[in-house]
């Protein structure tokens, strides 16, 4: 039983299929259902807040932000806190302007080590700032406060 085994592992190592990969090299092929890091289009967002009341792990806050990179008009938007998300999809659920959606984000821009850096602003959740490169972005990612 050992013998065989041995032998079948030995078989696999040549002629099997490959069942690693090297991540994030090599990315995972991700499903159309697949719920990454959400993205918010604020020309769609009417900041009604639906999206915070209805999170189960309380992990929406509205907070003001600029309607756009250009503009120094605000208004009210949501911001997630990563950390605390369950990925359940249920703020992009209920929506009542489809202002968020799905993203497939989820290796590079989400992987940091510290909480507070997993507070994604309105700004970045509408990708108006590289989510990839926040020590360059500056003010653009000045965080809200963890509650
Ligand atoms: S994302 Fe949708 S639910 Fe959330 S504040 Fe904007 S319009 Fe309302
Ligand atoms: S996906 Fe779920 S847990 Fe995450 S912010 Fe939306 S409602 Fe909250």
């Amino acid at each position: 039983m050992v013998i065989k085994n041995i032998i079948t592992a030995v078989k696999n190592i040549y002629f099997g299929p490959t069942v690693t990969r090297m991540c994030p090299e090599v990315a995972t092929k991700l499903s159309d259902r697949f719920r990454g890091l959400q993205k918010l289009d604020k020309d769609k967002c009417i900041g009604c807040g639906i999206c915070a009341n209805t999170c189960p792990n309380n992990a929406i806050k509205i907070i003001r932000a600029r309607i756009n990179p250009e503009s120094d008009k605000q208004r009210w938007f949501p911001a997630i806190d990563v950390g605390h998300c369950l990925f359940c999809g249920l703020c992009i659920d209920q929506c009542p302007k489809e202002a968020l959606s799905n993203s497939k984000v989820y290796l590079t821009g989400i992987i940091r080590w510290n909480h507070e850096d997993l507070l994604f602003t309105p700004d970045m959740l509408a990708r108006e700032v590289d989510i990839n490169a926040e020590d360059e972005a500056g003010e653009e990612v000045s965080r809200w406060t963890p509650q």
